[in-house]
């Protein structure tokens, strides 16, 4: 998806004001974006408007080939949205939804054709922010190849490492 800075800028309050609030002192989250620069440096120019700054930016890392191993697997059901794979964590009965029942169906995006083309936008886009987040001493990377329950502690141990006093 194309998204324009004109359009991102009378976007981003609305970004912010529906983003996942924290469970305590406030703030938000954003999940997946800014993928670009210039996202990056309108994003800053909104909060800065807004008296607000970022607390920190997570890189989550994983090597090419788990990040198409995974995604290849994921399957969503057409449904209720849950989401399963057909390798790490399979419904019940396969190509069924065990919540609902609806029909489990791989998203166009997951395919393996379009995770190397998303790798590659990845890599030609959105990695310069890992030196843009970097020079401002608010990146943190962390291990994604790890199972979710160590990914989720080591963000838990980040957030809670943050002087959110400033
Ligand atoms: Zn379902």
């Amino acid at each position: 998806m194309v998204i324009h800075l004109t359009l991102l800028v009378a976007l981003l309050s609305a970004t912010l004001a529906g983003a996942t609030p924290l469970p305590a002192g406030g703030g938000f989250v954003l999940d997946g974006f800014p993928r670009t620069l210039p996202q990056a440096e309108t994003l800053a120019r909104g909060l800065h408007e807004r008296g607000q700054q970022l607390d920190a930016v997570l890189d989550f890392r994983m090597g090419d080939e788990q990040i198409v191993r995974r995604i290849v697997g994921r399957r969503v059901c057409t449904q209720c949205g849950a989401t399963y794979n057909v390798k790490f964590s399979r419904p019940r009965v396969a190509g069924v939804c065990d919540s609902c029942g609806g029909t489990l169906s791989q998203r166009v995006d997951d395919r393996e054709d379009v995770i190397v083309t998303r790798l590659e936008t990845y890599r030609s886009q959105t990695a310069p922010l890992v030196e843009y987040y970097s020079q401002q001493g608010l990146l943190h990377v962390v291990d994604a190849s790890a199972d979710p329950d160590t990914v989720a502690a080591e963000v838990a141990r980040i957030v809670a490492s943050l002087d959110r006093s400033a």
